[in-house]
This record gives C-alpha cells, sequence and structure tokens, in this order.
C-alpha cells in the first residue's frame, strides 16, 4: 500500500514537471497559434495566451532602386535601395552604375584638365610671340642705329667735300675749276 503510494505521488510530481511545457497548458491542450500577423504577437485559439514575441515583416529580397516589401503584409520599405557603389560595378546587381553627383565630379575634373591645357597653350603662344616682337624690336633698333651711323657717315663724307670744295675755289687755274665742277657735282649727288 506506502509503494503504491509513493508511485502515485511520484506520477503526481511528474505530472506538475509537464505543466510547464510550452505547448501544453494546464488544460492540457495543444496551442493552437493564430496566424502571424506583422507588428503583433500570436495568440492561443483555444486558451488566448499570448506568444511571447512580435511578428516582424518578412521583407523581400532587396533589389537595386527598388523598395523591399514585406511578402507577409505587403507593406513597403520607406527607401529605395541605391547601388553599393557610386561608381563601378555593383555588388548588388552586377550592373556598371556612376552617380550623377560622381559623373559631375569626374566631367568637372576632366573640365579644368581642358581649360588647363588651353590655359598652357596660351601660355605658349603668348610667350613665343613675345620672344618674337622682342626678336622684331631688337632688328627695328639693329637698323635705326644703323640709319643713325649712316647718316653720321654721309654727314662726315659731306662735310669734308666742302671743305675740300673751299681750298679749290682758290684755286684759279683750269684744273682748278674742273676739281671744283666734280665736287660740286659729287655734294649734289
Ligand atoms: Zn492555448
Ligand atoms: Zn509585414
Ligand atoms: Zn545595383
Amino acid at each position: 500500500m506506502k509503494k503504491i503510494l509513493s508511485v502515485i505521488i511520484f506520477l503526481v510530481i511528474l505530472s506538475t514537471l509537464f505543466v510547464g511545457c510550452g505547448t501544453q497548458d494546464s488544460n492540457n491542450h495543444i496551442h493552437q497559434w493564430s496566424e502571424e500577423v506583422c507588428g503583433e504577437r500570436q495568440h492561443c485559439l483555444i486558451c488566448n495566451l499570448s506568444n511571447s514575441f512580435i511578428a516582424e515583416h518578412n521583407w523581400s529580397t532587396p533589389k537595386c532602386g527598388q523598395k523591399q516589401k514585406c511578402l507577409r503584409c505587403s507593406v513597403e520599405n520607406d527607401v529605395l535601395l541605391s547601388h553599393t557603389t557610386d561608381d563601378g560595378v555593383c555588388d548588388r546587381c552586377g550592373e556598371y552604375y556612376i552617380s550623377k553627383e560622381k559623373a559631375i565630379v569626374i566631367e568637372n575634373t576632366r573640365y579644368q584638365q581642358v581649360i588647363q591645357s588651353l590655359e598652357d597653350e596660351y601660355n605658349t603662344s603668348l610667350e613665343n610671340l613675345n620672344l618674337k616682337a622682342k626678336e622684331y624690336k631688337v632688328h627695328i633698333i639693329h637698323t635705326e642705329s644703323y640709319i643713325n651711323s649712316r647718316l653720321t657717315e654721309i654727314a662726315n663724307k659731306l662735310s669734308t667735300l666742302r671743305t675740300e670744295l673751299a681750298i679749290a675755289k682758290w684755286d684759279t687755274s683750269l684744273s682748278g675749276k674742273n676739281k671744283v665742277q666734280k665736287l660740286e657735282v659729287e655734294i649734289t649727288d
């Protein structure tokens, strides 16, 4: 009799251990969970017990340029998914992509380079022009000084001839008169 009693006590203790199990409650039924609803807890359709966790959205596979959509409740995410790079091959979709901002930066850089090379070309041309102008000016100065020296030379020659003429006029002989005539022609030239 004592043995039977101890077996009963053992079984009672054993049964209380099973009561704590998540799938069964004190009424000894298996919980029948409600359908999952995003942002809500599931509850048992029999005993109305709530599940401990809130169901999160079940997002679709991310695609570039699209919003993710919940496969359960069809709600859309706010943000459009952008490519994983702003200049290069996208890790997600495998396409080459360049952002407008990046393209503008690259275009600006190219533009600056073109401007720079034009400026360089202009400066080089200007330098060459200045060099030519300088050469030309030097040439003009040479010509000017050449003309001046020639004029001095001519003036000197003229004064020499005049002196000779003055002396020759004193000579009244025929050869003297011829010499005067010859000198007069030379001065006129
Ligand atoms: Zn239940
Ligand atoms: Zn959802
Ligand atoms: Zn992409």
